[in-house]
């Protein structure tokens, strides 16, 4: 059976072999681009290629690239522990072209790879198009997929979009049916969101660029970008649905269950997928250099972190251990990302510091969380100021507190919490006025509070974009 890291090398050799160029992973902070708090998808590094402000010396080029989707339009926090398929950190393979070959020799491209490098059976293979795109049915049908398994989708699930503005264009997507002991139905269907048909693969007809004022232009160049997840396809080629069942993702899991001492696939399995998970986001942060804090993508470091961590308080750590699993994620992807093996001792710290000092204040805060819990009828919403409590005091995240009452079912009145929120800056501001430094120091407040106000947008998805 291929590993994952074997997986990653046939897909990057195939395209090789094809012409293209390797390209290593750029960061997770992507440079210069103020739009994206995080990189979210191969194309990031390419996006002026596509535009044609950029040329490089290839006209072809594939990739293994680090994504984060924890933030900003293609947020995957919250699926992350209740989907198979969902990590808020995951692998993007892709192959690109600029100017180069267009829908034609993609479709081809990625048909050959699957059905006979990766020799999976086509019966089991669907694919989506976007509704008006006749030319790629065409191909479809060309390439041997049967008119009923070329599903036209009319929603912006096949429209790609990296964000708000850029480059963007009609896309064609290709899933895989896990089979009917899977829940979910195919795309388009009304259970399209369960994990039995489970999208592999994503290719763009880069052909669009979209402005902030909303409007869209053709683009002068037609290009190609495309992402495979590379835990999706190793789950299929490792014969599971689940990506949490990859070789990779299984190390993981066992080694926090080693730390906790709690099995690592009975009912607790859950937290062991999401500290698994997000082991990996933050410590490939860490290597890139975001570091926790209380704004802007130090805060969604901060966010994830603190998640992990009450998920490991749920399996009983009294210690930190999130840092004791570093050494064996560093065993898996060390060789792939050396910044893993540079950054080694700095994951380890940062992470075992913002643990140390969260842990002081988790106990409490769970226990207000639960007294709190008690007293409130069902059905009923936690009360705003209770959520603000929690995190003024205790240092939980809105979407701590809300992951913990999802569990419940229940949910946080962020309408309250939003007041409660503005009422604590208002009275700052009054301390401050009061101060008798009244001018300066409200121009410095208004200052801050324009730059501060992320950790606030943090967890508004939509607003989180440009706002880092
Ligand atoms: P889905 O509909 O399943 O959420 P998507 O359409 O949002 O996926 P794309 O933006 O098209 O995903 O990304 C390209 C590919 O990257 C997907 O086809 C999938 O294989 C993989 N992928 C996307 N999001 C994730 C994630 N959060 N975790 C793991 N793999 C992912
Ligand atoms: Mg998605
Ligand atoms: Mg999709
Ligand atoms: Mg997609």
């Amino acid at each position: 059976m291929p590993s994952v890291n074997d997986i990653r090398s046939t897909f990057l050799n195939y395209f090789e072999r094809n012409g293209h160029t390797v390209v290593p992973s750029s960061p997770l902070v992507p440079r210069n681009d103020p739009t994206l708090m995080f990189t979210n998808s191969g194309m990031v590094q390419f996006k002026n290629c596509f535009t044609g402000v950029e040329k490089r010396d290839y006209t072809r080029a594939t990739t293994a690239q680090k994504c984060v989707r924890a933030g900003g339009k293609h947020n995957d926090l919250d699926n992350v522990g209740y989907t198979a398929r969902h990590h808020t950190f995951f692998e993007m393979l892709g192959n690109f072209s600029f100017g180069d070959y267009f829908k034609e020799d993609a479709i081809p491209f990625a048909w050959e790879l699957i059905t006979k490098d990766f020799d999976i059976p086509k019966d089991k293979l669907y694919t989506t198009v976007y509704h008006t795109d006749d030319e790629a049915f065409e191909i479809w049908k060309k390439v041997g997929v049967p008119e009923d398994r070329i599903i036209r989708i009319a929603t912006s699930d096949n429209f790609w979009q990296m964000g708000d503005t850029g480059p963007c264009g009609p896309c064609t997507e290709i899933f895989y049916d896990h089979g009917d002991h899977i829940w979910g139905g195919p795309p388009g269907s009304p259970e399209e969101d369960g994990d039995r048909f489970i999208e592999i693969w994503n290719v763009v007809f880069m052909q669009n660029e979209r402005f902030a004022d909303g409007t869209m232009t053709e683009l002068e160049m037609q290009s190609i970008d495309t992402g495979m997840g590379l835990e999706r396809i190793s789950a299929l080629l490792q014969g599971s649905h689940d990506n949490f069942d990859t070789d990779m993702m299984k190390s993981l899991i066992e080694a926090s269950a080693h730390a906790t001492s709690v099995d690592p696939y009975g009912d607790k399995n859950v937290h062991h997928r999401v500290i698994a998970d997000h082991l990996r986001s933050t410590s490939f942060l860490i290597a890139d250099g975001v570091m926790p804090s209380n704004e802007g993508r130090g805060y969604v470091l901060r966010r994830i972190m603190r998640r992990a961590m009450r998920h490991a308080h749920l399996l009983g750590a009294k210690d930190p251990i999130m840092h004791t699993l570093v050494p064996e994620l560093v065993r898996q992807m060390g060789e792939a990302y050396p910044e893993l093996r540079t950054g080694q001792a700095m994951i380890e710290e940062t992470l075992k510091l913002e643990e140390t000092r969260f842990i002081q204040t988790l106990d409490r805060g769970l226990k207000l969380l639960e007294d709190e819990l008690t007293d409130l009828p069902e059905g009923e919403k936690l009360p705003g100021e209770a959520a603000f409590k929690l995190y003024d005091t205790y240092g939980f995240p809105l979407d701590l507190t809300q992951d913990a009452l999802r569990e419940q079912g229940r949910e946080v009145d962020t309408d309250g919490f939003d007041a409660a929120m503005a009422e604590q800056k208002a009275k700052a501001r009054a301390a401050w006025a009061g101060s008798g430094e009244a001018a300066d120091a409200t121009v410095w407040y208004d200052i801050a509070e324009d730059k501060g106000t992320t950790e606030f947008l943090g967890y508004d998805t939509e607003k989180a974009e440009g706002e880092v």
